[in-house]
This record gives C-alpha cells, structure tokens and sequence, in this order.
C-alpha cells in the first residue's frame, strides 16, 4: 500500500501540526506521545516515509534504534524508571494506528500496569515538563 502522506506523522515531520519534540537529527524525531501509557511515554520516527519495518532499509533502522536506545536511557534517568519497554507495531491487525514507522519509550515502574494504548490525552502543561527533562538529557 502507497504510504499515506496525511498521517499525524507526516505533519508533525512537515511541522504542519505541532509536538512536544525532545530530539532531531537529519534522519530522526523524537516527541512526547500525546496519550502517554506511563509518564514520560516517547515516540521515535524517521525522517523517510516508511509505514512499517518492511519499508526500511537496514541503515535506516539502525538510526531509528540507535535514537531509540538513546531515548530509552534518558527516559529510564529523567523518570527514575525501573525498567523501559519498547514497543513497535506493524500493521492494523498488530495494533498499528499511525501508518508511519515509530518505536514506543515506556518507563515502567515495578508492580504498575500500564494506561490503554492511545486512549487518554495528557495535559499539555505536563507533556512539556516531561519534554524538558528528556531534551536536557538527550542535548548534554
Ligand atoms: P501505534 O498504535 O503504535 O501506531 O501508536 C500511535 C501512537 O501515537 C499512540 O500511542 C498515540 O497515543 C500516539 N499519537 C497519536 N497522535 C499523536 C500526536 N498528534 N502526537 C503524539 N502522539 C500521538
């Protein structure tokens, strides 16, 4: 399938539709997810339009998970996390809802379950605290 070029994604890529950005370089973004799992909840997303893993060629991942190693470390420092799960869906049937390549940051926290995927949208004011913290660790 054509990969579809109005996706929340492709705007906030575009800059048509705005983000609490934690992190870019020439090949990725970085940005708060609006419907956090846990505090501190961030996406990664290349800059190339690729829908799922299928679409990237092995240099391209390898960008997308080294920012998200880097990404997960500081969430795991900003939020005194106690562990961090990754998360990365490919396709509708897999739990997929932006057709737009991205890996999920999660803290997690001992004996705490996680909030529904995408179903309850953050306070703004709290989403950029939680950028703040991650930016002033990824830009050291
Ligand atoms: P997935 O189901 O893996 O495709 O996840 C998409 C994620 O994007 C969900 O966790 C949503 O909460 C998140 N999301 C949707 N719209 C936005 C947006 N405008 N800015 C940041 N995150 C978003």
């Amino acid at each position: 399938m054509a990969y579809d070029t109005q996706n929340i994604f492709a705007k906030i890529l575009r800059g048509e539709i705005p983000a609490h950005k934690v992190y870019e370089d020439a090949h990725t973004l970085a940005f708060m997810d609006v419907m956090p799992q846990s505090a501190g909840h961030a996406l990664i997303v290349p800059k190339t339009q690729a829908e799922n893993i299928f679409d990237l060629g092995t240099d391209e991942l390898q960008q997308l998970i080294t920012v998200t190693q880097r990404v997960a470390r500081a969430a795991r420092q900003a939020f005194n996390a106690d562990g961090i799960t990754l998360m990365q869906f490919n396709g509708e049937a897999a739990g997929q809802t932006v057709p737009h390549i991205h890996f999920h940051v999660v803290p997690r926290y001992a004996g705490k379950a996680l909030q529904a995927h995408g179903r309850s949208m953050e306070n703004n004011t709290v989403l950029a605290g939680h950028a703040e913290k991650l930016r002033t660790l990824l830009n050291q």
